[in-house]
């Protein structure tokens, strides 16, 4: 069996790092020209080179999001820009617009690969025959491909194909949505979408009367993706690459998210058998990063109400995540870095590349000169706490909790929303 590639977002230089020491086998960035996500904070052509150094030298690789749709303004400077990340030492670069695919297509010289982005949805063996005679190296299915059509689609081998596993999901066609550009003119398609979908609606008639019999306010969002239990079938089906979405998620998502899904793959890989306390096992593991309820997505074929978030746009913001790891264990003391607030006697569990999540208590705090401090409430701040186990650099500290509590979804009572939804063009 080939080993499927982890491919894992990426904001900032750190966060890279970060997804690569967890498991990732290739990362997505955004440079500062021609990339969505204009508020992720892209990477400049140096950083880019020190992470394609640093992604090498762990048997990982660095891919680039040229994928904004241009109007004719956004296109110069394209060809001196597509050079300079070949002299960077990129693998791959993800497109939707054919003008920059053609120019990368015969650029000289190229060593980088050229993906087709999710932003083209593709959903069907014929367009990705038609991508792979224009000379394409890769297809990022559409996330509305659901599981039997993947499995078709890979069983024709027409050329390697990446699917999302996990992360925010569009309640449009991704790529097909106007709503942000039509409420704030901001691009969604240039990466200024400001989610106009997960905001609040009432419904209102011609005459400006309230039609929406519901207290709580309408909301478009969709629940996030999570496909712990359809890995194995991925990896059997053949696809090339899994993909998480988010390059605005923090270096403690991707730590988790990135951590979770490589050992599920390895194990899938190793040939154990997946039984359904393993896969509980990831899905709660998983489910310490989310901030909102997570779903199938398209796997399952259209998502009903009961995979949507109608109605609800609570987003839970963690602060469990207390502290990152600086050095190993010395003489029954070890140095972190605070992330959020915690006190002495707080029972905690710690991670990281490598080492699955194992209890402990923090039963003393010291301030770098010795001092016993009892509340750590100042991020940044560096400590040092008591430890008797196993740590390495890198490795993270949270506060203990049994799992994510996953609120019902609430009972449509008008039939407006909480019907299935309707047939999509
Ligand atoms: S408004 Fe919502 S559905 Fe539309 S592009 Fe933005 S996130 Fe996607």
């Amino acid at each position: 069996m080939e080993h499927v590639e982890l491919l894992a977002p990426a904001g900032n230089l750190s966060k890279a790092k970060t997804a690569i020491l967890y498991g990732a086998n290739a990362v997505y960035i955004g440079g500062q020209s021609f990339s969505l996500r204009s508020r992720a904070s892209n990477f400049s052509l140096d950083q880019i080179a020190e992470l394609c150094t640093f992604a090498h030298e762990h048997h990982s690789k660095v891919h680039v999001t040229v994928n904004i749709i241009p109007h004719s303004d956004d296109l110069q400077g394209l060809d001196d820009y597509l050079r300079a990340l070949n002299d960077a030492g990129i693998d791959a670069i993800i497109s939707a617009s054919p003008t920059i695919i053609t120019h990368a297509l015969h650029m000289d010289g190229r060593q980088f690969e050229v993906h087709i982005s999710t932003q083209r949805s593709i959903l069907n063996s014929a367009a990705v025959r038609f991508w792979k005679r224009q000379g394409v190296e890769r297809v990022v299915l559409g996330r509305e491909t659901n599981l039997d059509s993947i499995e078709a689609i890979c069983a024709q081998d027409i050329m390697p194909i990446e699917v999302f596993i996990h992360g925010g999901m569009c309640i449009s066609y991704s790529g097909r949505c106007v709503l942000s550009n039509h409420m704030t003119d901001r691009d969604a398609n240039r990466g200024g979408c400001a989610q106009s979908c997960r905001w609040k609606y009432e419904l209102f008639d011609e005459q400006n009367e309230k039609i929406s019999r519901d207290e709580t306010p309408y909301s478009m969002s969709s629940r996030d993706l999570q496909a712990a239990k359809y890995i194995e079938r991925l990896i059997h089906a053949g696809v090339a690459s899994l993909k998480i979405e988010g390059r605005m998620k923090s270096d403690y998502y991707l730590a988790v998210v990135v951590g979770a899904y490589r050992r599920l793959i390895d194990a899938i890989e190793s040939g154990q058998t997946i039984t359904q306390e393993f896969l509980a096992e990831i899905s709660a593991e998983l489910a310490r990063a989310e901030n909102r309820p997570a779903g199938p997505g398209f796997y399952n074929g259209l998502p009903d109400q009961n995979v949507q978030l109608y109605r609800r746009h609570d987003e839970s913001v963690t602060q469990e995540y207390i502290g990152y790891v600086l050095e190993e264990p010395r003489d029954g003391w070890m140095k972190i870095q605070v992330k959020n607030h915690f006190e002495a006697g707080t029972p905690v569990e710690l991670f990281g590349p490598g080492i699955a999540p194992y209890p402990q208590t923090i039963d003393e705090i010291q301030t770098l000169d010795g001092l016993p401090k009892s509340v750590c409430s100042h991020p940044m701040e560096i400590v040092r706490i008591r430890w008797n186990q196993p740590a390495r650099p890198g490795s993270m500290i949270r506060k203990q909790r049994l799992s994510m509590p996953d609120k019902p979804e609430t009972e449509a009572k008008d039939g407006s929303c909480g019907k299935p939804n309707p047939p999509r063009g």
